[in-house]
């Protein structure tokens, strides 16, 4: 079990970590803190890092571990962050578990936990191929798995909902391919460190959900 709220979510694309992040953060009143998000709105507002940032992107790579560990390193020690915090989709290299832990050393900060999202291959191709996303407000909805009532439209917020230009079957099997060779070293990472939780996410939602409850406190 976990006491505190200073999480990582790790797992592959596709396994739900946007997605129980959501009910997660409402609940406890955590901080989401999420680099995929943050380097998409950066694309959007046309920075000079959005720009860098999207080439990689579009082939399915990682960006620099300095690019991303600097924009996390200055949401963590924001206000926001300071009850609690889920990191989704950070760190996705060993090198950027060693930039977290001294970003967190130096306020004063420590991780409570890693939660594992774990699934197999073939169903976390099928969700991502079908997975839409809200311009607006970041809500992920699926096609086959859970779809927008309205189709095309954001239920919460009324949004346009589109499909992420990395979802497309190639660029989505060279993230898993990043994903097995460059991200699930962590895995040994935080177990050695005691940190890690393991939950099954081919679950749907709901289940999902309630695993993630059981491990936490
Ligand atoms: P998903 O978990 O669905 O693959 P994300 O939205 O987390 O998608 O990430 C989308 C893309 O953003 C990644 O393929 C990568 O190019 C970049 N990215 C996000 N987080 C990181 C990170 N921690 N390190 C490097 N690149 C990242
Ligand atoms: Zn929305």
């Amino acid at each position: 079990m976990i006491r505190k709220k200073n999480l990582v979510f790790l797992g592959p694309p596709g396994a739900g970590k946007g997605t129980l992040s959501a009910p997660l953060m409402e609940d406890e009143k955590l901080a989401h803190i999420s680099t995929g998000d943050i380097l998409r709105a950066e694309i959007a507002a046309g920075t000079e890092l959005g720009r860098s940032a999207k080439s990689f992107m579009d082939a399915g790579k990682l960006v620099p571990d300095e690019v991303v560990a600097g924009m996390v390193g200055k949401k963590l020690a924001s206000a926001e962050c300071a009850s609690g915090f889920i990191l989704d989709g950070f760190p996705r290299t060993v090198a950027q578990a060693g930039l977290l832990e001294e970003a967190m050393a130096k306020i004063g900060m420590k991780l409570d936990g890693v939660i594992l999202f774990d699934a197999p291959e073939e169903l976390l191709l099928k969700r991502l191929t079908a997975r839409i996303m809200c311009r607006k407000c970041n809500t992920g909805y699926n096609k086959i798995f859970c779809p927008p009532k309205k189709e095309g439209v954001c239920d919460k917020c009324g949004g346009e909902l589109y499909q992420r230009s990395d979802d497309s079957l190639e660029t989505a099997k060279n993230r898993l391919a990043v994903y097995r060779e460059q991200t699930a070293p962590l895995i040994e990472f935080y177990r050695a460190k005691g940190l890690l939780f393991t939950i099954d996410s081919s679950l749907p939602k709901q289940e999902g959900y309630d695993a993630l409850r059981a491990v936490l406190q």
